[in-house]
């Protein structure tokens, strides 16, 4: 097979309430594993992993916030230059919603670019109480015109789909990721 070249590098976030599983969705995306004893200490500055969607080969440094996001301590440098964001709630607790809001205004504080995409993801499907449906997941992100996945670290639902499908729009959007 012929070798692809790499068309961009992408700088992806991941965002949202301490605990509700963005490491965990990070490395069941990079490594494919899950470690329910490991993740909730888990803390890298970012993982890197290529990505080949409709054709295009990207590679994507990936950013996790290494617990910093439990004091609000997020630095202007950890979203600079970023062309997408994948924020993340847990769809077992009603408060990581609630906090949502929180995090788009932090977002556009920060953020460089403004047509940035964004990607809402109702992580832990897998457990049986949910304190959030899919509607109300889904009406947040039609209103904040982001896009929606619900997703499960633990048992790999929606983790690829949703990096796809991110990348997916940040290279259909023109001067997005073009240097
Ligand atoms: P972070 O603080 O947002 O990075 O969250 P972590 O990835 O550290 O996860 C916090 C806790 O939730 C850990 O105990 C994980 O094992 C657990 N967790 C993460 N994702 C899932 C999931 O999809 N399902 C379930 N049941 N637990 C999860
Ligand atoms: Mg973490």
């Amino acid at each position: 097979m012929e070798e692809q070249e790499i068309l961009t590098t992408l700088k992806i976030l991941i965002i949202g309430e301490s605990g509700v599983g963005k490491s965990s969705l990070l490395l069941r995306f990079t490594d494919d594993t899950f470690d329910p004893e490991q993740a909730a200490t888990i803390g890298v500055d970012f993982k890197v992993r290529t990505l080949t969607v409709d054709g295009n080969k990207t590679k994507l440094a990936i950013w996790d916030t290494a617990g910093q996001e439990r004091f609000r301590t997020l630095t202007p440098s950890y979203y600079r230059g970023a062309q997408g964001v994948i924020l993340v709630y847990d769809v077992s607790s009603k408060q990581s919603f609630n906090k949502l809001d929180a995090w788009l205004n932090e977002l556009e504080t920060f953020s460089t670019k403004h047509d940035m995409v964004k990607m809402l993801v109702g992580n832990k499907i897998d457990k049986s109480n949910h304190e959030v449906t899919k509607e109300e997941g889904l009406k947040f992100a039609r209103k904040h015109h982001m896009l929606f996945i619900e997703a499960s670290a633990k048992t790999n639902d929606g983790v690829q789909c949703a990096f796809e499908e991110l990348v997916e729009k940040i290279i259909q959007t023109p001067g997005l990721w073009e240097t």
